[in-house]
């Protein structure tokens, strides 16, 4: 990889910029200063510093979000806010995007990266990863709704979830459960209550896979996944 590229890479600024600092020898590749920006490194086996400071190369990037209502589970939006637009601007040159999609009013759970072939992984419908969610629902939900999760809900489109457990926390005007789905079909919690004549009137995700939702990160806040998180993920 070209000098210029990895330094721009890893967040150095702009191409631009990086040559520039190059030029004012402000660079060094093991040890020495080199003469021209488009200089081949093996960012894991050469040392480049910057002002005296190591370079740590690394290619992706693996984040944990507690996404707040009012953002859109995408990269860009012309008219609403991202759960990119919240991610600070010393990761964005990483390109992150958010693994999966939790609708607009949706909290919790949502992990980004820019890691493509891991974010295939864990979408994949054959991998039946868990995810687990707390939901608030208008009217009493019953027993009789736990059997029917369990068997499998029949979707307005005519499509039979799998099997989801469902966990009643209290059944009052206004429910209080938790609900583990193995699938992730567009709205698809919501439109299971909908199929049981009932209204999720708040959604927040607590866990994918084995990966929990950190509640001292506030909504709007991301922090790196530790290395056991990132062992689950893999
Ligand atoms: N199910 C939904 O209905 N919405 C989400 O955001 C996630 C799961």
């Amino acid at each position: 990889m070209r000098l210029d590229k990895l330094l721009s890479n890893m967040g150095y600024g702009s191409r631009k910029d990086v040559k520039s600092m190059i030029k004012k020898k402000k660079v060094t590749m093991n040890g020495s200063v080199p003469r021209n920006s488009n200089l081949q490194v093996d960012p894991f086996k050469d040392e480049v510093k910057v002002e005296g400071e190591q370079v740590q190369y690394r290619k992706y990037i693996y984040l944990m979000m507690h996404k707040p209502p009012g953002y859109l589970s995408a990269t860009e939006d012309a008219r609403d806010k991202t759960v990119i637009d919240l991610v600070p601007e010393s990761y964005q040159h990483f390109k992150p995007h958010p693994v999966g999609r939790l609708d607009k009013d949706t909290e919790g759970l949502l992990l980004i990266t820019n890691d493509g072939e891991l974010t295939h992984k864990l979408l994949s419908p054959k991998k039946d990863i868990e995810k687990l969610y707390f939901a608030k629902i208008k009217g009493r939900v019953t027993e009789a709704d736990v059997k029917k999760f369990q068997e499998g809900i029949v979707l307005d489109d005519g499509y039979k979830t799998q099997p989801a457990k469902l966990t009643i926390i209290h059944s009052r005007e206004q429910s209080e459960v938790e609900v583990t789905i193995t699938e992730g079909k567009f709205h698809q919690v919501k439109r299971m209550f909908e199929a049981v004549d009932k209204q999720v009137v708040y959604l927040k995700r607590l866990r994918m896979g084995k990966l929990i939702l950190d509640e001292t990160l506030r909504p709007g806040y991301i922090r790196e996944l530790t290395e056991a998180e990132l062992n689950y993920c893999l």
